[in-house]
């Protein structure tokens, strides 16, 4: 399929997609390291603006992106793109939700084992040459309920792993969840109260919108089983995360894991130098993989949504 026009591409991408557009016979510039002045000086050139997570496409970027048809989010998360400018301006905005379904999945699994297992503490201690055996008693994951909040690609993806692993799923999500899919994993469907008050481990698996932001609350954290764990690898947003360090700091609960903070890089010092917290750089779709198979999807859509608009 051919299709002309001009794309910039905003932050760092597969080089697989570039080239895809390329032979579609588009023009691509690429800007990694784009600023946001640069941006608005330059956005009214393209058909087509394509970012990941560091750029932000403001109302100001898209009030002067004149002739812009497409915004590309590499990536899932709408959140960095001001939806409603876009949408007033006729401006489609699509995403590779697809692409980092499993990357996300496997390290959330990760972050709930080395909780289980404290692997970042024993690693740092035995390299320090501290044989810290007998202060290690973790926990098995086998038989422990693990609760799902937000059953959609990725919670669903996270359940099946955890299923081999043979834990018991509960989930929660705000739309009725696939039939077949509870059927496979025997996932028992509960409100959130009930999930978080009978979860071992929890997984956070929701985007964040109005209705999500700080949804975990100290009046949620105190519902959580004491010898229960938190992991988050969906937006550093949906939790409070003073609430969190009181919880943690407090012991009334065990342990978090965390790919994303309310602010990145993250500002709450105090959390993350929690010993019962684990932190990894927002690295949830930071896969080869994962990378690859984004930009080769936004590309196949941005040339099919060129084509049929003519
Ligand atoms: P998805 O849209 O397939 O699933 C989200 C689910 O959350 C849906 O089932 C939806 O109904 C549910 N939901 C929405 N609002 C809710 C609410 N208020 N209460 C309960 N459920 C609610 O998205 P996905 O592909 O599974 O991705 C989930 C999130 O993971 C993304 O929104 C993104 O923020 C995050 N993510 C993070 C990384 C990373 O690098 N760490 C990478 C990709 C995605």
């Amino acid at each position: 399929m051919q299709v002309s026009g001009k794309a910039l591409v905003c932050d760092t991408i597969d080089q697989a997609g570039i080239n895809s557009l390329k032979g579609a016979g588009m023009t691509v510039d690429y800007m990694p390291e784009i600023t946001k002045d640069e941006l608005i000086l330059y956005a009214k050139e393209y058909d087509v603006i394509i970012v990941r997570s560091r750029t932000k496409i403001t109302k100001e970027v898209i009030n002067s992106a004149s002739n812009t048809k497409i915004i590309a989010r590499v990536g899932v998360g709408l959140d960095n793109i001001d939806l409603n400018a876009a949408e007033s301006r006729n401006i489609r905005v699509i995403n590779a939700a697809e692409a980092a379904i499993n990357a996300v999945s496997e390290l959330a699994i990760g972050h709930m084992i080395s909780l289980a297992r404290s692997i970042p503490y024993a690693d740092a201690e035995t390299k320090k040459g501290h044989w810290i055996k007998k202060e290690l008693s973790g926990i098995e994951l086998k038989g422990k309920y693990l609760g799902i909040v937000g059953v959609g690609n990725i919670g669903r993806n996270v359940a099946r792993i955890a299923k081999a692993l043979r834990m018991n799923l509960i989930g929660y999500d705000l739309y009725p969840i696939n039939r077949d899919f509870v059927k496979e994993v025997g996932l028992i469907i509960t409100d959130l109260d009930t999930l978080v008050e009978s979860a071992d481990f929890i997984s956070c698996h929701v985007p964040l919108t109005q209705e999500t932001k700080h949804m975990f609350s100290t009046q949620l954290f105190s519902k959580m089983k004491r010898t229960a764990y938190i992991i988050n690898t969906s937006r550093g947003q949906i939790i409070d995360e003073n609430a969190l360090y009181h919880a943690l700091s407090g012991r009334k609960i065990a342990g978090a894991a965390l790919d994303v903070f309310e602010m990145e890089p993250p500002s709450n010092k105090m959390l993350i130098g929690l010993p019962n917290v684990i932190c990894t750089p927002h690295i949830g779709s930071q896969t080869e993989e994962a990378q690859k198979l984004a930009s080769i999807v936004i590309a196949e859509k941005i040339i099919q949504t060129l084509h049929d608009s003519g």
